[in-house]
């Protein structure tokens, strides 16, 4: 058996084929989200990221079948989109719950593990809409660059106990989340988007079990941008 490896959100689209990566790799892999869906070889646990207890209890079941995590990857994710001045608390709170809190308790949990364990990788999913912003997206966009923080923060505080935090930042992936946009604003998109393409989830996915790899082993506190030239490197 490999590594013991934990995905949020790998019930559907990019986390799904996160979960499905690692698991070509060989690792033990399980998979946290609220409907508790998994791909065959994974386990899954149903667990709302916003939750503090039911992300320490994903652990601990992940753990128990599987021994201490040592690869955390956060990409459970929600959207709320509507311009700004439409937009509720409501709307702002539970995108950000989820989005940054829910990775927030899932580094911090994980960290547990991985300072026992004097090694482990943490990898925060992102968006090209951190860094350029996004119109109808203020809540999203805000998740998404504290996570660039939240990253930096991780690899300043445990780098010296050998573990890595990074954010990979994918731009439009062909998936359940993106299928919602209009024909119009996909075009638009489009038109920005260098390679001319949305990304595969599998793309994605193999920059993410790259940076759990031995060769990404020092690389953190990076954001690594997998958007089709969207950003141009940011
Ligand atoms: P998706 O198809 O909508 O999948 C979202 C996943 O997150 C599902 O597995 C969902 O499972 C889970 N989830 C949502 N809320 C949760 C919660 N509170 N607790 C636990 N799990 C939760 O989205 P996706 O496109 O694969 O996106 C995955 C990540 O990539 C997100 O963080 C997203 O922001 C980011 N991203 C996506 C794109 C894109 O173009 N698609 C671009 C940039 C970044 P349940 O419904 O079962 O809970």
């Amino acid at each position: 058996m490999g590594r013991s490896v934990l995905v949020t959100g790998g019930s559907r689209g990019i986390g799904r084929a996160i979960a499905e990566a690692f698991l070509e790799l060989g690792d033990a892999v399980a998979v946290a989200s609220r409907s508790g869906e998994a791909p065959p070889g994974a386990l899954g646990i149903a667990c709302d990221t916003s939750l503090t207890a039911d992300v320490d209890a994903a652990f601990a079941t992940a753990e128990e079948a599987h021994g201490p995590v040592t690869v955390a990857v956060a990409n459970a994710g929600v959207t709320r989109d509507t311009l700004l001045l439409r937009m509720s608390d409501e709307d702002f709170a539970a995108v950000l719950d989820t989005n940054l809190g829910g990775a927030f308790r899932v580094a911090r949990r994980a960290a547990k593990s991985m300072l026992r364990a004097k090694q482990g990788r943490i990898v925060l999913v992102g968006s090209v809409v951190g860094l350029m912003g996004s119109p109808g997206q203020v809540n999203y966009a805000a998740s998404k660059a504290g996570l660039v923080g939240m990253a930096r923060s991780i690899a300043r505080e445990l780098g010296s106990r050998g573990i890595t935090a990074n954010v990979v930042a994918p731009g439009f992936v062909d998936t359940e989340m993106t299928a919602e946009l209009g024909e119009e604003r996909k075009a638009e998109i489009l038109a920005g988007v260098p390679l001319g393409r949305y990304a595969t989830p599998q793309e994605v996915s193999g920059v993410v079990t790259w940076l759990a790899s031995e060769a990404a082993g020092y690389v953190t506190g990076a954001v690594i941008p997998v958007d089709g030239g969207l950003g141009m490197g940011h």
